[in-house]
């Protein structure tokens, strides 16, 4: 969620750091309705700042579902965590793919795959389609996997 002035000099950094693939679930902007946006990776209500280092780039599902939380209680272990930070955490220590499902590998990975809802009924169809039409995942996003963005 974001209500502070974001430049189109910043939003052009973020989505270039995440070579245009949403940093939660993997999708390329080009793939989504409405285009990926810049997510609070903490929110401004809990004090986040709108620099890069705690900005992301998300899908419109992605970035609603995670609203202004960030995090939820992990219930295999009844404590409070955190969601995935894509600026210090890698996408593959909390999640790994498979098919067109994005299975969490830690409780982080298990708040996040949860609070975002990215196995709903509704995105994994719309990731099946677009597995069979080879955009899932996308060579942007195999590369954001293996790129500089996630060190
Ligand atoms: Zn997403």
């Amino acid at each position: 969620m974001s209500s502070a002035y974001i430049s189109a000099e910043l939003r052009q950094q973020v989505a270039e750091r995440a070579y245009f693939v949403c940093e939660y679930c993997l999708i390329h902007t080009d793939d989504t309705h409405f285009g990926c946006q810049i997510d609070h990776i903490i929110s401004e209500k809990h004090g986040g700042l709108t620099e890069p280092e705690n900005l992301a780039y998300a899908c419109a599902f992605c970035n609603r579902f995670k609203g202004s939380d960030v995090g939820s209680i992990d219930w295999e272990s009844g404590e409070f965590v955190r969601f995935y930070n894509p600026r210090i955490d890698r996408w593959r220590d909390h999640f790994e793919l498979s098919g067109i499902r994005i299975i969490p590998a830690s409780g982080i990975g298990r708040v996040t795959v949860r609070l975002l809802q990215i196995n709903h009924i509704d995105r994994l169809i719309e990731r099946q389609e677009l597995a069979e039409s080879k955009r899932f995942l996308t060579p942007e996003a195999i590369a954001y996997l293996t790129g500089r963005a996630q060190g």
